[in-house]
């Protein structure tokens, strides 16, 4: 304000104009012989601890990153999943008929969830091997889109198909079994094989254990309405949904690590 009330203008003070005028000394000052390895190296995520890594891993790393669109459709996968879910549970309560249309987007989430979570495991455990990289991948994608379709078209909701559509589930989760064997004999001397097979059966504990507790009802159905708020079995479903897909994300940065450090 004091520059308005006393007399001759002055700029304000908010830009320190002399420190400005240092600063172009100081950039000349900088060393400019940055060393571009490290500079890029710090773009990595902070997963990726490059102590003890020769420079020549360094400088492949950067010239020959691994693709990572694997990784992504499982995020895509796992964003869809949980945007669906999160509309079916805001928008159910409209109607009858939302309620069921919702529901069916609920059910494409899940299906979508289930086979964009194969991508990074079958893409990286098989990138070396074609054959059974499009094999794999090829398998998951067609079941994909036949869950979804399943899921979404009205034809298939009649009561007899509801074994197939279930089994469709039970079928695209447990065909994941396939390729992490398979990894583990491919790959039983690389430690990041036995490590993201480990976060992979946890996943599948963790999923395993949310369908059972959406199936069983537990804990309402040991004293029902005392859940009805908080603690009831669907919200542990989502809960542990959640908690299956982020170790699966732990599982994927191990995959980007091992990939990009040692290639084929
Ligand atoms: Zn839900």
């Amino acid at each position: 304000m004091r520059h308005l009330m006393s007399g001759p203008m002055k700029a304000p003070t908010v830009v320190d104009f002399k420190s400005l005028q240092n600063l172009s000394k100081m950039i000349r000052k900088a060393d400019l012989s940055w060393n571009l390895v490290e500079h890029l190296t710090k773009c990595l995520p902070e997963q990726f601890s490059l102590n003890g890594v020769k420079d020549d891993t360094i400088s492949t790393l950067i010239v020959k990153p691994i693709t990572r669109w694997p990784f992504y459709a499982f995020l895509g996968g796992a964003m869809f999943c949980l945007l669906a879910s999160s509309t079916c549970h805001l928008f159910a309560c409209h109607s009858q008929r939302l309620s069921y249309i919702m529901l069916r987007i609920d059910y494409a989430g899940i299906a979508a969830l289930i086979a964009t979570s194969f991508y990074p495991l079958v893409y990286y455990s098989f990138m070396c091997n074609p054959f059974f990289c499009y094999l794999y991948l090829g398998f998951i994608t067609l079941m994909g889109i036949a869950t979804i379709a399943f899921s979404l078209l009205p034809f298939f909701q009649k009561a007899e198909f509801r074994k197939y559509r279930a089994s469709l589930f039970f079928l695209m989760g447990f065909s994941g079994v396939v390729p992490i064997i398979h990894k583990v004999i491919l790959h039983k001397h690389q430690p990041e094989a036995l490590q993201t097979t480990g976060y992979e059966i946890l996943m599948g504990v963790l999923y395993g254990l949310g369908a059972l507790i959406y199936v069983t009802r537990i804990p309402e159905r040991w004293r029902p309405g005392k859940f009805d708020i908080a603690g009831h079995s669907h919200q542990l479903f989502h809960v542990l949904v959640v908690a299956g897909a982020y170790t699966h994300y732990q599982a994927g940065l191990v995959y980007l690590r091992w990939r990009d450090l040692k290639g084929c």
